[in-house]
């Protein structure tokens, strides 16, 4: 059990380096969690990644209770409590204040599918979550509603949040949301890119649910 959970520690880390390291996320801002049965491990609030060790990663309840750890937990700890509460598949989130995906969040804009890959974060749309103060629980209650159906979304004046089965699974999803936005924003520069229809997105979404899986013979 100990040592679950110091290897499920290490892939917070690794995950949190790889935010500094890709800088998909500036400085200290974002947050990175795994579920860990009934409580998960979240990164400390305000650490630079650079120099975040196993020791360093908060263990937390759900509600909140019985913090455990040398720093206090990520103040976005709600929001990831929340997601974890509403969408059982979840097992990591990786929330980040990547450039592409902030300006479109601070413009409000949602990723419409211009692209057939918006469907990889579970919809035929990645939406907008309403603003709130950071680290409140009306955050994390607006970013549930934005999550529905969905693994992403962006956040309004903030900037994005990606779950998935795994730790990694969530930040290979979150650079997954900052290409699109990035994409998305350069082709607005040329002009409104014609969108995909709902039913060729609900089919994207079906292909997605078995890409890159083997079939079974
Ligand atoms: P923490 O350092 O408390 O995780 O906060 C960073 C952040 O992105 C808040 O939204
Ligand atoms: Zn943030």
């Amino acid at each position: 059990m100990a040592e679950a959970s110091s290897a499920l520690r290490a892939r917070v880390v690794a995950a949190a380096l790889n935010l500094a390291a890709t800088g998909l996320s500036p400085q200290m801002s974002g947050n990175v969690s795994a579920r860990a049965g009934e409580r998960m491990l979240i990164t400390p609030s305000g650490i630079a990644y650079t120099a975040l060790e196993p020791g360093d990663i908060s263990e937390i309840a759900m509600d909140g209770q019985g913090a455990a750890g040398p720093h206090a937990p990520s103040s976005e700890w709600q929001m990831h409590a929340a997601i974890y509460d509403a969408f059982p598949e979840a097992g990591g989130i990786v929330h980040a204040h990547s450039c592409f995906a902030t300006v479109l969040a601070v413009m409000k804009r949602e990723i419409p599918p211009f692209h057939y890959m918006v469907a990889v974060a579970g919809g035929r749309n990645i939406r907008v979550a309403d603003y709130a103060t950071f680290g409140t629980a009306e955050l994390a209650h607006n970013a549930v509603a934005a999550l529905r159906g969905r693994r992403a979304c962006l956040l309004a004046h903030h900037g994005q949040i990606a779950f998935g089965p795994t730790v990694e699974a969530a930040l290979h999803l979150a650079h997954e949301v900052e290409t699109l936005a990035t994409q998305y924003f350069h082709a607005l520069q040329l002009g409104t890119p014609e969108l995909l229809s709902d039913e060729e997105m609900a089919l994207n979404v079906e292909k997605f649910r078995t890409y890159g899986r083997r079939e079974k013979s």
